[in-house]
């Protein structure tokens, strides 16, 4: 219980020094930082790439159309978004939502490894190409294209927690894409799956 709570507070913590961030100049067009949210003892975390327009008025990670088909497919595995844990790459917004660069992602992914730490979630599933390039970098896979291994469980020890981890399609391709929409749908299946062995592969990893 102490712990629970333990985990809860630096999650909390960890939030507040995000918010004050200026280790790279994205704040500068931001009108807040986006941490992140949800259990802080989760047992699936999600990782998207960065804050869009409706996160960045809001503070709160996938509320705008995308985060709308991510709950969707959450609930279509029987969870909510107060189960998970959602995070992103990078904790301000990009103007005009371009990609990250190279130097934000290096400045800003200490908080999303601090997170992982913290939390410790048994399934990471990385939502998009940059979010699966900086995760799996560190099982030292590579790929040039998110569609050639997503779907695909990757088994791992990260920041110390035994982990698997789970690459997909940004939802907010899917958006646009009907084809992706269903592949996104086959994934959450195979999330959904090892989910529901995560309590029996911690002691085996
Ligand atoms: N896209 C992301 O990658 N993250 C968000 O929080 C919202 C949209």
């Amino acid at each position: 219980m102490l712990q629970d709570a333990g985990g809860e507070a630096a999650i909390e913590e960890l939030a507040a020094v995000i918010g004050e961030c200026r280790k790279c100049p994205l704040w500068e067009n931001t009108h807040h930082a986006v941490p992140g949210e949800g259990n802080p003892r989760a047992d699936l975390m999600f990782i998207g790439e960065a804050p869009g327009k409706q996160e960045d008025l809001t503070g709160r990670p996938f509320v705008g159309r995308a985060g709308k088909l991510l709950e969707g497919l959450l609930l279509g595995i029987g969870l909510t978004r107060d189960d998970v844990f959602i995070a992103n790459i990078v904790k301000h917004r990009p103007p005009g939502n371009r990609d990250p660069r190279e130097e934000e992602i290096r400045a800003c992914t200490p908080y999303l490894e601090e997170q992982i730490r913290i939390i410790g979630p048994k399934v990471i599933v990385m939502l998009g190409r940059h979010s699966s390039r900086y995760i799996l970098s560190f099982l030292s896979v590579e790929f040039d294209r998110i569609t050639e291994i997503r779907g695909t469980v990757y088994r791992g020890v990260l920041f110390g927690h035994p982990v698997r981890l789970i690459p997909t399609l940004h939802p907010a391709a899917a958006l646009y894409n009907p084809g992706y929409r269903e592949s996104l749908e086959e994934d959450f299946r195979v999330i959904g799956h090892e989910l529901a062995a995560a309590g029996d592969f911690t002691t085996q990893d």
